[in-house]
């Protein structure tokens, strides 16, 4: 499968892209790596800085409201606020009605399925659900996209139903964002007719049947019947289709995706769209619009007076540039994005990271070199795309029917991102990131600046970056 993941433990995924696929390819079927323990003990100045942190996760709201709901209280089902969009039926709408959202609310899941809590190792957090499954076995790891995915955008409000099909993407390692992206458009397919019953020998699957979709997602993996084309992932499965099929792929970079908030929160739909792994929220997109973050807060922080108001356009492209460099940086520390800061901006703190590392006697980095590794990270990625994808300017946009069919109801009624804004809003982001602002091609001097010559004449070399550059 395109869509396949590697799982960590049986519930941890590191999906999109098809990092699965990659390894299946390759026959390498598990990686096994025997428990460490560290070299040296920590020295006391880093006991005292982990100390002062877990101090400020417990006394942090958002934290606190992640460790009671997880991911799935604070952002689906209406999340935190009550008033959190959702991805519906395909990403064709962004509004579901609550009495919907309440059968799938966290405190819904909890009454019927919850039997403990459980989390990464060492964090006390412990965001994740442990659930027992009517057949009795244990499920955990459901944050708030299975929800997402497998509930609005497919229409269903079935709970088990929702619960069974993320136990079923876990036990056979696949991504839960590709399958409901693949399988939702296979779903508005069969309703619109350019998939039909009689060309897959019976097989369909409409929005709200469930166990249809459940039987579905057993066939991608096994690359049975219609399966066999949804295995593919929903942009490739498109082509093969052809004709409207292809504008119903909802895809960033060939990568499906399921995602809520596009048409109404300008900083998080840029994010989404810039994102190098395709379209994922866990890059750029900040949650200063969902945190509705006070202006004095966003224009000291990031010169974005702006940064809590979701539907304003200006100065989101600081946002989005901050935040892709702190997570890349975040991610090669091995940290979790969910407390270092995303949830609460109070704890996205570079110097605190910079005395972290150097009380681990491994680094002395100021907050700036910090952030400089994170551009660096973006920008090899960025010019791996260029050259492995020939991407450009055409592939940083969201689907076009979230530019032209706006919400139709909720607190977000009647928002859709305007086309000429969001071009730019991309523009002012290429220009603080030194890439070309008419094709979004990575430029020498900012390649240079972060010691990345060697990539822009890789570029170079390939003719992907005309000579004129020089
Ligand atoms: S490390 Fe992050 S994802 Fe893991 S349990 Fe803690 S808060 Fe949740």
């Amino acid at each position: 499968m395109r869509i396949a993941c590697l799982m960590v433990d049986g519930s941890h995924a590191a999906a999109w892209g098809g990092v699965g696929a990659i390894l299946g390819a390759k026959n390498l079927k598990a990686i096994a790596a025997p428990p460490s323990s560290p070299n040296s003990a920590p020295s006391s100045d880093f006991l005292e800085l982990a100390r002062r942190l877990v101090w400020k996760l417990k006394a942090s709201e958002a934290a606190s409201v992640l460790r009671r709901a997880g991911t799935h209280g604070m952002a689906a089902a209406g999340g935190w606020s009550g008033g959190a969009p959702a991805s519906v039926r395909n990403l064709q709408d962004e509004y579901w009605p609550v009495q919907k959202n309440r059968l799938i609310s966290e405190t819904a899941f909890k009454a019927e399925y919850e039997v403990g809590r459980t989390g990464c190792p060492g964090c006390f957090i412990r965001c994740l659900h442990l659930y027992r499954l009517p057949n009795g076995r244990l499920c955990e790891g459901m944050h708030a996209n299975s929800v997402r995915g497998f509930g609005p955008n497919w229409d269903v409000c079935d709970r088990r139903a929702i619960l069974e099909v993320h136990a079923a993407c876990n036990a056979l390692g696949l991504d839960v964002d590709g399958t409901s992206a693949t399988v939702a458009w296979a779903m508005e397919g069969f309703e619109h007719g350019w998939l039909s019953a009689h060309t897959w020998r019976g097989s369909t699957v409409r929005f709200g049947d469930s166990r249809q979709a459940l039987k579905l997602v057993r066939q991608i993996a096994h690359r049975e019947g219609l399966g066999d084309l949804l295995a593919e992932g929903v942009s490739l499965a498109a082509q093969q289709v052809g004709g409207a099929a292809v504008k119903a792929a909802m895809h960033v970079k060939g990568v499906g995706i399921n995602e809520q908030a596009l048409r109404s929160h300008r900083a998080w739909a840029l994010g989404v769209a810039v994102s190098t792994r395709g379209g994922g929220h866990l890059g750029g997109s900040p949650q200063t619009e969902n945190r509705q973050l006070s202006a004095e807060a966003g224009a000291s922080l990031f010169g974005c007076p702006a940064a809590g108001d979701p539907t304003a356009y200006t100065g989101k492209e600081r946002l989005v540039y901050w935040f892709d460099a702190y997570k890349a940086v975040i991610d090669c520390l091995g940290l979790c994005y969910l407390v270092y800061g995303w949830y609460d901006v109070a704890l996205a703190d570079p110097g605190n990271l910079c005395r972290l590392l150097k009380a681990t006697g491994t680094a002395e980095l100021s907050e700036g070199e910090l952030l400089t590794i994170g551009h660096r990270i973006v920008n090899v990625e960025r010019a791996f795309n260029t050259l492995h994808g020939r991407m450009s300017r055409r592939d940083d946009y969201l689907p076009e029917r979230v530019m032209s069919v706006p919400v139709s109801g909720g607190i977000f009624s009647g928002c859709r991102i305007d086309r000429d804004a969001f071009d730019a809003m991309l523009t002012k982001y290429y220009a603080l990131q030194g890439w070309d602002p008419a094709t979004g091609l990575q430029r020498l001097p900012r390649l240079q600046s972060l010691g990345l010559e060697s990539a822009w004449w890789r570029l170079h070399q390939a003719s992907v970056i005309e000579a004129q550059e020089l």
